[in-house]
């Protein structure tokens, strides 16, 4: 909810015939309230401590100093202030001088004597249409194994 900018003009809620500037309407109606005594009185959404009569209530929730506290509760962007976080090393993994998972530690590595004739390969520093287009012809020449005859 945006604050009405100081100048915009607001209609007195005692009487419509009041035009006044934003930020005169507290001056106003200190004044304009005094002719109207009897009017019915309700809380404040934001601050049960605050009375206002309840023609006043659209205009004192644009006021009200709680509802920006609210708001500030409410609306926490990425660029509000955030505790800072110590990033705390994780504790050193104290390694044992024997290494029982020795024998289980071959890397894969894929034999590349077997790549066979259906494999794509790709075209280094080709346009994106030439691979592409190398890769079609991938496609419709890739015949799986069991289906050549
Ligand atoms: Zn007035
Ligand atoms: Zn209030």
């Amino acid at each position: 909810m945006a604050d009405p900018s100081p100048n915009t003009m607001m209609t007195c809620p005692y009487n419509p015939a009041h035009q006044v500037e934003h930020y005169r309407m507290h001056i106003h109606l200190q004044k304009c309230r005094k002719q109207h005594p009897n009017c019915n009185k309700i809380n404040c959404p934001f601050d049960s401590t605050h009375v206002v009569n309840d023609v006043e209530i659209d205009y004192h929730v644009s006021v009200c100093p709680k509802r920006h506290m609210l708001d500030n509760q409410l609306y926490i962007t990425d660029d509000d202030y955030r505790p800072t976080v110590e990033i705390v090393s994780p504790p050193t993994v104290v390694t044992s001088e024997e290494n029982w998972e020795d024998d289980n530690t071959t890397s894969y590595k894929p034999d590349l004597s077997k790549k066979g004739p259906h494999i794509i390969t790709k075209i280094k520093g080709a346009t994106p249409s030439e691979r592409r287009k190398a890769r079609m012809e991938g496609i419709k020449n890739y015949r799986p194994a069991e289906v050549n005859k």
